[in-house]
């Protein structure tokens, strides 16, 4: 069956449940309480039937005294009897009055007065009150006839008693003289016996008229009362009876107390239990929807964690609390070269550079420990040997209560960093030959300062030495004399050549005036002259006839040529070339601008070097520092020329660089 059906209908049972307990306390409870109210009306109602025989009573009472003096004055006249009955009644309210009636016919009354209609009146002709009366004669008993309703007015209950005369001798039968009577106004009775306007909270109805009971017709009262099932109680006076049934004021069908509340409480815990049972009922339902939301939120979660995972520029693994892999993203596979397959477990070690292994290894077994995270920069080798820079790290990952339930890392490929970290420490190393350099360029041009004064000195003494030769004239000094010549010639120029490296080296603030090209070219080539000729490489200067003036800083315009002459010797004696020969040409190209080309017939520049020749620290030369060519683009730029390189048809190559022309017009423009 349906599970929530099957729940449904166990609410349902348990709502009838208590819906049937609380409709049987309910009429246990209405049953106690009638029981309880019964109890209540009939102590209040005998109470009331007590006192009102105690009432009626002590009423009729009278007739006794009556009986008792006429039947031994018969012959009892007016004035005599109103004499007794006011002794008799003297105390009594409520009694309208006593009369005697002599042979049933009435004869004697007090009060007089007031009642002088009821006066000779045949009581046996009276069908009011006929009844009563003969059963009073007949039964020579007292009988309590009505209520009637009095001829003067009122309505009166009467007791009649019978006379009887005693006769002469007691086997004689009593002669009947007639009878005594108490008229006794009904409500005052009624009244003094609390039926009205009595404590007792009751609807009272009596019946019994002239004393027969139950038969009798009602006098007061509603006469349905006795139809509604009344606590029923009999009034009991001399030879007859009434009967009083009494109810609560507000009928037997009110609720005992606490009804309402029961039957509220009842249904508002039915109410309960079908809320209960709507929300239980509904409760699972509700479970699995937010489960399948939750569910499908984590499949495309996970969706777009492994599309992250692809996308992702770094490899990602996953390891268990013991630090066994059990997942690497593609990436990682890309990074170390190893499958997925191959990584789990403990396999990815493999990857890791043996040079680095032991480190890694133990590193993570300490963070998988402690649950720490794991950071390191190590080597991965690719089967084919290929080596990758990774940056490796993880984190722990924790449950709710904090316990490590696994490790999630990624591993991201640093190897051009490392690469370039290698290359600016090898520049570094590079910069630091630079200073070194420096600083002796610095030194020679002490050392040319030093030397220039012997060197000064010895061609003076030289000189002078031959000068004195002369005036001696003597023939024999001749070989002497050209000895020294040489001596002061050599010295001429070894001074030429320190000035020029003193001037060379000199440390000045770059300054740009106006030079003639041509000048500095020479100046330049003097450097290589006595090099070139050792390594057999011949120089060709090809001039441009007329004078061409640029506006520039000629010590940086002749460190260009001197790199690009260097060059050229270099690429030319490194080769063993036969004949190397290596020109410079300077030429207008046209009014504003002259080139400068210095052409070698060595071997030239590799197609693929070319793109980067005039790049910083690219060199193909086993100690070179590939910065030459990309000082002088820099130079030559700054100047507002430019500079580039062709390889040449018939070998080698040339490096042609441009200048602007400045007339020497302009020059004030310096
Ligand atoms: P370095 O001379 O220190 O290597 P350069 O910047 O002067 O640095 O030169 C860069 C590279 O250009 C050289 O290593 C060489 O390979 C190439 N190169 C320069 N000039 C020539 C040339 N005339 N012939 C052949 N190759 C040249």
């Amino acid at each position: 069956m349906n599970p929530r059906l099957l729940r449904i209908l166990l609410f349902s049972a348990i709502s009838l449940s208590v819906l049937l307990a609380v409709w049987i306390v309910d009429r246990s409870e209405q049953a106690h309480y009638q029981e309880r109210v019964r109890s209540i009306v009939l102590r209040r109602t005998s109470g009331v039937r007590a006192q009102l025989e105690g009432a009626l009573n002590r009423r009729l009472f009278f007739n006794r005294g009556l009986v008792a003096h006429v039947a031994t004055n018969p012959n009892i006249t007016q004035s005599e009897f109103e004499v007794l009955a006011e002794i008799l009644v003297a105390q009594q309210a409520g009694i309208r009055s006593l009369q005697l009636a002599k042979n049933s016919v009435v004869s004697h009354i007090h009060p007089l007065k007031g009642n002088e209609v009821a006066m000779g009146r045949d009581l046996l002709k009276s069908p009011a009150r006929r009844p009563a009366v003969e059963r009073s004669i007949e039964t020579e008993r007292l009988v309590v006839g009505g209520p009637t309703e009095l001829l003067q007015g009122g309505i009166a209950l009467i007791g009649y008693t019978p006379i009887f005369l005693k006769p002469a001798k007691p086997s004689d039968a009593a002669t009947y003289w007639g009878l005594a009577m108490t008229v006794i106004d009904l409500e005052p009775l009624l009244r003094e016996a609390g039926v009205i306007e009595g404590t007792h909270r009751l609807r009272l109805a009596i019946r019994g008229k002239d004393g027969v009971g139950a038969t009798g017709d009602v006098f007061f009262g509603e006469g349905n009362l006795f139809e509604s099932n009344p606590v029923l109680a009999d009034i009991s006076f001399p030879n007859g009876s009434w009967q009083m049934a009494a109810a609560p004021m507000s009928g037997w069908d009110s609720l005992a107390p606490g009804t309402w509340k029961l039957r509220f409480g009842g249904c508002f815990l039915v109410l309960m239990i079908a809320v209960l049972a709507w929300v239980l009922a509904r409760e699972p339902e509700r479970l699995q929807q937010a489960v399948n939301r939750a569910t499908v939120a984590l499949a495309e979660s996970e969706t777009r964690l492994r599309t992250l995972a692809k996308l992702s520029p770094v490899g990602l693994f996953h390891a268990d609390t013991e630090g066994r892999c059990l997942y690497v993203s593609e990436h990682w596979c890309e990074v170390s070269g190893f499958s997925a397959e191959e990584a789990k477990g403990d396999g990815w070690v493999r990857s890791v550079h043996p040079e680095d292994r032991e480190r890694i290894v133990n590193g993570w077994a300490e963070a998988v420990r402690t649950g720490q995270s794991f950071e390191a920069e190590f080597r991965l080798q690719h089967p084919g040997g290929k080596t990758i820079w990774v940056f490796g790290q993880s984190v722990a990952e924790m449950d709710e209560s904090g316990k490590v339930t696994g490790h999630v890392g990624a591993a991201t490929n640093i190897t051009e960093r490392k690469d370039a970290e290698a290359e600016a420490s090898r520049h570094q190393a590079e910069l630091a030959h630079v200073l070194r350099l420096s600083t002796m360029g610095e030194m020679a041009s002490g050392i040319a300062h030093e030397l220039n004064q012997p060197l000064t000195a010895i061609v003076n003494y030289s000189r002078g030495s031959i000068i004195r030769l002369g005036q001696r004239g003597a023939d024999s000094d001749s070989a002497l004399i050209e000895v020294l010549e040489h001596i002061s010639n050599l010295a001429v120029r070894a001074g030429d050549i320190i000035r020029r490296l003193r001037s060379f080296v000199r440390k000045e603030e770059p300054k740009r005036v106006l030079v003639q090209l041509n000048g500095v070219v020479r100046e330049a080539m003097h450097f290589f002259e006595e090099e070139a000729r050792r390594a057999e490489i011949a120089l060709q200067l090809e001039l441009s006839r007329e004078d061409i003036w640029v506006l520039a800083d000629s010590v940086q315009i002749e460190q260009v040529v001197l790199n690009l002459v260097r060059n050229g010797l270099e690429a030319l004696s490194g080769n063993g070339h036969e004949s190397g020969l290596l020109s410079i040409k300077t030429a207008a190209l046209d009014q504003h601008l002259v080139q400068v080309a210095v052409r070698d017939n060595g071997k030239g520049i590799p197609e693929a070097a070319l793109p980067h020749i005039f790049d910083p620290f690219f060199t193909t030369r086993p100690g070179g520092m590939g910065v030459g060519l990309s000082i002088s683009r820099s130079i030559v730029e700054a100047h507002g020329g430019d500079i580039h390189v062709v390889n040449n048809s018939d070998g080698g190559c040339t490096f042609q660089f441009t200048l602007p022309v400045r007339n020497g017009a302009n020059a004030d423009d310096a």
